[in-house]
């Protein structure tokens, strides 16, 4: 037989679609019909395909099966899914910021898979409000008269300027007009919004008489912005919340800060760098703050707007607000997490990020002894795996300069080779769940600050050594 009538012979042995079906009713049963029968007819025109390119493939209806529920397998692998955060950085927005604690995660299932009382006011029986889930608690630990949420912070600066500015001035320092991660610039988000930035001050140093010399008939309110993932030392000067509000007053012009993390906490007292606090910005006079809820208050991604009541009314009515609310999920989560800052002592316990950010170093050592051994036997011998002191990021643009003093697994090769540690690093990052470590200087480091999950990673591990 010439080459043609094998391939010949060989294609006419392929079994037909209707044939393997008969062999996977237990995968049509899980999969369904029309999906089955859809990558079968893939699996069998594939191997046509390599015939006629001059292959021997097996034919069987067994080898198509196996064949088949193996792209079913890979093909339904969800694309969103966990990773080891072994970054250093608390709050990687790459990594989708803040862990929720356990209470928050319970919530989100609780009243995604039923109906609930999203908008519905159960004592009277008719149309309820949205926002009335976490309002109360949002005044309660900022001492703010009303509050609303929005799906981000970069949401909450637009809603609200929107509201109060929309095609009038707002004077802002040089030194605040901060660009965070990528696409939100305050000089954009405020064209977007559609009020007119009016720069003043310089870059290090901005006056009271700055902002006064700026405000006129056209000025719609002050804008204040935490300068988040920067800092400007030296020869500096920026003018104080307490100040600011007291001139906003005399012109009766709302004063508003964003405050980026906005914190609910008193970091300090948790041996942690200062960051001020969202009840500190209301205290003194600020009229709204807007926060994110997944930097440094450890929740679901959103933005928080609270402050004068007013002020709030004339937001929840813009039309924008619709747009930019919040769903039932986040509300849930959220809520339970602020439910835990009625008890401050706890957070550093029941709260993730403030669990990560606060674990000591006593406990980070002990860890390292644990894994050290587990991890140089799932690496082959060319590498050196060692533990010592490092520095991790709290993340987000939250206390940028700040870093905290942490432990680092480093993963060396006993001699210098760059690529074999970006290949380890691949090879991690390809495990079922992710491990991802940060190379430096020709070392993958691994920083155990955000391990929770020992066994996972050491699943994983093991996963790395069979490979
Ligand atoms: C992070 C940040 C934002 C954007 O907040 P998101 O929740 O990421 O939308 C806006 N302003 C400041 C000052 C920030 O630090």
């Amino acid at each position: 037989m010439n080459r043609s009538e094998t391939a010949n012979n060989l294609k006419r042995r392929l079994p037909s679609v209707n044939i393997v079906l008969q062999e996977m009713a237990d995968v049509i049963d899980l999969r369904g019909h029309s999906e089955v029968s859809k990558v079968v007819a893939i699996t069998i025109d594939g191997l046509r395909q390599k015939i006629t390119l001059g292959a021997n493939p097996e034919v069987s209806v067994d080898g198509i099966r196996a064949a088949t529920i193996e792209q079913l397998e890979e093909k339904n692998q969800p694309s969103l899914k966990p990773v080891i955060n072994l970054t250093g950085t608390v709050l990687h927005t790459n990594l989708g910021r803040a862990v929720l604690p356990q209470e928050a995660l319970d919530a989100v299932v609780r009243v995604a898979g039923a109906p609930s009382n999203l908008e519905f006011d159960l004592a009277q029986g008719g149309r309820g409000e949205r926002d009335s889930h976490i309002e109360t608690l949002i005044c309660e630990l900022t001492g703010a008269e009303a509050a609303t949420v929005v799906n981000n912070n970069a949401a909450a600066v637009l809603l609200t300027l929107n509201t109060l500015a929309s095609n009038r001035e707002v004077p802002v320092s040089r030194g605040e007009l901060v660009e965070i991660g990528g696409s939100f610039r305050i000089p954009e988000v405020m064209l977007g919004s559609g009020c007119q930035l009016v720069e003043i001050g310089a870059t290090n140093r901005t006056h009271l008489k700055d902002y006064a010399a700026a405000i006129g008939d056209n000025t719609a309110l002050l804008l204040k912005v935490h300068t988040s993932n920067y800092r400007i030392e030296g020869f500096t000067e920026s003018v104080s919340e307490i100040d600011l509000a007291k001139l906003a007053q005399q012109h009766q012009l709302p004063l508003v800060a964003d405050l980026g993390s906005g914190s609910l906490v008193d970091f300090s007292a948790l041996g942690l760098p200062h960051e001020s606090t969202a009840a500190e910005s209301i205290a003194n006079g600020v009229d709204i703050i807007t926060f994110s809820g997944d930097k440094l208050l450890g929740g679901p991604q959103c933005g928080i707007i609270a402050g004068r009541k007013a002020l709030i009314d004339q937001i929840n009515k813009n039309p924008l607000k619709r747009a930019l609310r919040l769903d039932k999920m986040t509300l849930a989560a959220l809520a339970e997490v602020l439910k835990l800052y009625r008890d401050p002592l706890s957070l550093t316990n029941k709260l993730p990020t403030l669990r990560y950010l606060t674990r000591p170093l006593a406990d980070m050592q002990q860890q390292a002894q644990r894994l050290v051994p587990a991890v140089r036997a799932a690496l082959p011998k060319t590498f050196h795996v060692g533990s010592k002191t490092g520095y991790s990021q709290i993340g987000s643009g939250a206390l940028p300069v700040e870093t905290l003093e942490t432990i680092v697994l480093s993963i060396a090769p006993l001699e210098v080779n760059d690529s074999a540690v970006r290949k380890l690093s691949d090879a991690l990052r390809a495990l079922p769940c992710a491990i991802i470590g940060r190379i430096h200087k020709g070392e993958l480091l691994l920083d155990l600050r955000c391990l929770d999950d020992e066994d996972t990673f050491l699943q994983q591990l093991q996963l790395l050594a069979d490979a």
